[in-house]
């Protein structure tokens, strides 16, 4: 009871303040203190009459309510290889970046008022339960993911010992590939420059998967590796064609990968093609969808004329074919609906 006599006696009060200042909305400042409130002293000088209350002013309307931040993920189930997209709304999260649950630098880009970021899962993770968390200010958002297995081949493969020597037994060929790999991997503009759906660089007529994306490679001379894209077997001088629209980002020579060609196809898509005999475009090129930018080779290193057609997203290789006739799914199916 006593307690209730105090409420009540705080709520006159402050009811009364408030109705001093000249409050709106029955705010009640903050301070009251005339020294430190330049707003209340004019009132506090004197004290005031009590005068007949003011005329009700029409009722303010309601504030709009501020929209709670609306985070989705494209998909919670990706399997290895894969990636899912990860979309914030009601939020700005610009400048902000955090650590997934593979451990990369992850940060988002804008596009259409809302924030997106590519998670990317690569071949050699984990099937199990993960979490995936970031924070910006006093939000925190985390959820779960699930890697799904999924199986891929093993391959043995002999190279000649000539092809060894010019290739992954030679420290400065295998050192100019890491530079270059490390300084186009994470390569991201901002903008989309896909155009609908990525086609089969050679066209339906030669796709001839030899080595499909994850077969796990053991070499003649013991080097293992996941590989990390789909190789084409097509006849030497095959035309190769550009996946989706982008920007060149690379048209060169590479001990490793022969004549190779990137294409930024923007937010951190890229595809990758090695071992061509010819390039036909030059670095810094825009293409469009399907037009020619190569032809197939076996340079580097090579077996046999083929093309190596690799594909990654926020700098992890994903399965190329999941891509074709399809594209980054930034709208989660909305259009669709609609
Ligand atoms: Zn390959």
């Amino acid at each position: 009871m006593k307690n209730f006599k105090r409420t009540l006696t705080a709520i006159i009060l402050a009811a009364l303040v408030a109705s001093l200042s000249g409050c709106e909305n029955g705010e009640i400042p903050v301070s009251v203190n005339p020294e430190s409130s330049s707003e209340s002293s004019s009132v506090s000088e004197s004290v005031p009459e009590i005068s007949e209350p003011e005329q009700e002013s029409e009722p303010e309307s309601e504030p709009e309510p501020i929209p709670e931040p609306v985070i989705t993920l494209s998909k919670t189930e990706v399997e290895r290889g894969s990636y899912t997209v990860l979309r914030a709304e009601n939020i700005d999260l610009s400048g902000v970046s955090f650590t997934d649950f593979l451990g990369y630098e992850r940060s988002f880009f804008e596009k259409d008022g809302a924030f997106y970021c590519f998670i990317p899962v690569k071949v050699a993770s984990e099937a199990g339960e993960y979490v995936l968390s970031f924070s910006a200010g006093d939000f925190e958002y985390s959820g779960n993911i699930v890697i799904l297995d999924r199986s891929f081949y093993t391959q043995y493969l002999t190279i000649a010992e000539k092809t060894l020597e010019e290739t992954l037994e030679d420290e400065n060929v295998r050192a100019a590939f890491d530079y270059f790999y490390q300084n186009h991997r994470w390569y991201f503009s901002e903008e989309p420059l896909w155009n609908g759906g990525f086609v089969l660089p050679l066209g339906e007529a030669y796709y001839k998967e030899t080595t499909p994306f994850g077969t796990f490679r053991t070499f003649s001379n013991g080097d293992t590796e996941y590989h990390n894209a789909t190789d084409m077997a097509a006849p030497g001088g095959t035309p190769v064609y550009a996946t989706n629209s982008g920007k060149i980002l690379f048209a060169g020579w590479l001990g490793l990968t022969g004549n190779t060609i990137l294409i930024d196809h923007g937010c951190g898509v890229i595809s990758w093609h090695y071992h061509l005999s010819a390039i036909d475009i030059a670095e810094g090129d825009f293409v469009e969808k399907g037009v020619l930018i190569g032809k197939v080779g076996t340079t580097g290193l090579s077996t046999g004329n083929h093309l190596h057609f690799g594909l990654s997203v926020g700098g992890i290789f994903v399965d190329p074919m999941q891509m074709i006739g399809t594209e980054p799914d930034f709208d989660f199916g909305k259009a669709a609906e609609e």
